[in-house]
């Protein structure tokens, strides 16, 4: 077996790679969202350029290591342990973004985040599919189908990808090496909708069940005017109103009231907890925050019922405002801190009633007032599903059964150590429970989401049984050697 300096002498001088010693500790090494899933890796590298991908996936494979590439570590259900190479995508190669104004899309390096893409095309005027998060990589949040504040009007991210250049981890050497299966074989394929055979397969599975298939390199969307939205400014029209919990009814008839959305409105609930600077630190509260994505006059008539003094008389704070597009994930970037153990819980849901929502807000509380689970929160938010239906065409190829739930909850636990485990999988589990109430007694299936798994999660409520042994299939082809993590290999 080779020693890990051999892993240095493989790589270009100017690749850094970390090799921890065992009485260090994690967290000198790898910072993540969360602490769940994490511990020593084999080794660190932070890749150059492409021979560097090619000479770590040759040495991963020789050697029986696994290869986590990582952008935004927000992952929390991705296992880090000595077995792991963790190829941190952070180096000048692979973050640039590059906007094509005449073809309408935007080229994205495999370890850029969701923050730096969106502010850099708001600065030209144009936009494309990002998450709800700054600090969330790109390419992370593709693999698993990208879900963002423009459902409505677009769809998911994975409806708008035009290419994906990826290494795949069968590829050690950029040599031909001609296979069976059609397979072409330069170093980095590029994958588009067009491709044929196996590629085709390949670029299918990329989108929404991506994770392990190999080190993408980057990935081009379409790209949008932001002048096309007609929002008023140039800006995102904005509500907030906050909810004391003793408002909890009031504030989840007027979210249910707001469902379904008009493409154009995100509406998110979030049940969370008032920060120390708060008048009442620590207070359980509800927070609805309206998002609208074109003129100022249209938001304020597709959310009238959020002016009505029954619901503004409840109201602690109501404020109306507007927001760049490089600033619209701001309020979110408290939820971005890293540190503690996080795992997010998640269901899309078609129907929901508010007896429900107020079950949900009940479990949250309780739990949330746990010494140290104070950070706990739970969002909703809601989209028109037409888009993302009228985005299938013939025959749906993508991995994302849950095309026509317009309604998605996540419940994150927030705790102190893995300890906590048992008891965040339980409220986790109450939560999406009460949610998903309505569809069970209507005979609908459970759906979550892959870019929330938690560990030791069920595959079955994120894919069905056809797309979890089509995704197998594709390993089978493009990693025989197992070098790359998905989460059909378990925990
Ligand atoms: C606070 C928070 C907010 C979120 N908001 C949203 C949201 O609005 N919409 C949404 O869809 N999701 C959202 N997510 C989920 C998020 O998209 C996934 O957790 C995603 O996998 C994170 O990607 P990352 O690069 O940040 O994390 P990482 O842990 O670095 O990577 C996550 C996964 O992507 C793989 N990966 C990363 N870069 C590459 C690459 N270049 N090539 C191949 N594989 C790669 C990793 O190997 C790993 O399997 C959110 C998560 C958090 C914690």
């Amino acid at each position: 077996m080779a020693t890990q300096d051999d892993l240095r002498t493989a790589l270009s001088p100017i690749c850094i790679v970390t090799i921890p010693s065992p009485d260090s500790k994690t967290h000198d090494h790898i910072s993540r969202w969360s602490n769940a899933a994490i511990a020593l890796p084999h080794a660190i590298v932070t890749p150059t350029s492409i021979p560097d991908i090619l000479s770590t996936i040759a040495f991963a494979s020789t050697n029986g290591l696994k290869i986590v590439p990582a952008t935004g570590g927000h992952g929390s259900f991705i296992p880090v342990n000595r077995k792991t190479i963790y190829l941190d995508m952070s180096s000048p190669a692979f973050k640039s973004i590059s906007l094509n104004e005449e073809k309408e899309e935007v080229k994205i390096g495999g370890g850029v985040l969701a923050g730096e893409v969106i502010k850099e095309l708001a600065t030209k005027g144009w936009h494309t599919l990002t998450p709800n998060s700054d600090a969330v990589g790109m390419v992370g949040a593709l693999l698993g189908g990208l879900s963002g504040a423009t459902n409505g009007i677009h769809g998911f991210g994975i409806d708008h990808i035009k290419s994906i250049s990826i290494v795949p981890f069968s590829r050690t050497s950029p040599l031909p090496d001609p296979e069976d299966h059609g397979i072409s074989n330069p170093a980095v394929l590029t994958l588009t909708p067009d491709s044929k055979g196996e590629e085709k397969s390949l670029f299918n599975a990329l989108c929404g069940a991506g994770h392990g298939l190999g080190i993408v390199t980057s990935v081009t969307l379409s790209a949008f005017r932001l002048s096309a939205l007609c929002m008023t400014d140039n800006k995102i029209w904005t509500r907030r109103l906050i909810f004391p919990a003793a408002a909890i009814r009031t504030a989840v008839k007027l979210y249910i009231d707001l469902l379904p959305p008009p493409p154009t409105l995100a509406p998110v609930l979030v049940f969370v907890r008032a920060p120390p600077s708060a008048p009442v630190p620590d207070a359980a509260m509800l927070m609805l925050a309206l998002s609208y994505f074109g003129p100022a006059g249209d938001a304020e008539l597709a959310t009238r019922t959020s002016f009505e003094d029954e619901y503004v008389e409840m109201a602690s704070m109501a404020v109306t405002g507007a927001t760049g597009w490089g600033e619209m994930n701001a309020s979110s970037a408290p939820m971005n801190a890293h540190g503690g153990v996080k795992e997010s819980y998640s269901a899309f849901v078609k129907e929901m009633d508010g007896e429900s929502l107020v079950r949900a807000f009940e479990a949250w509380e309780a739990y949330s007032s746990g010494e140290g689970r104070g950070r706990t929160y739970t969002v909703f938010s809601a989209w028109d599903t037409e888009q993302l239906l009228r985005n299938v065409g013939d025959k749906d190829e993508k991995f994302f059964p849950a095309r026509d739930r317009g309604v998605f909850v996540q419940c994150t636990p927030w705790y102190a150590d893995v300890e906590g485990k048992d008891d965040a999988d339980r409220v986790g589990k109450e939560i999406v429970d009460a949610t998903r109430e309505k569809d069970r007694s209507e005979g609908r299936s459970d759906w979550g989401f892959a870019n929330n798994l938690v560990v030791g999660g069920d595959l079955r409520e994120v894919y069905s049984g056809e797309q979890i042994g089509e995704v197998e299939r594709v390993r089978g082809v493009w990693d025989p050697k197992r070098v790359g993590w998905c989460p059909g290999d378990g925990w």
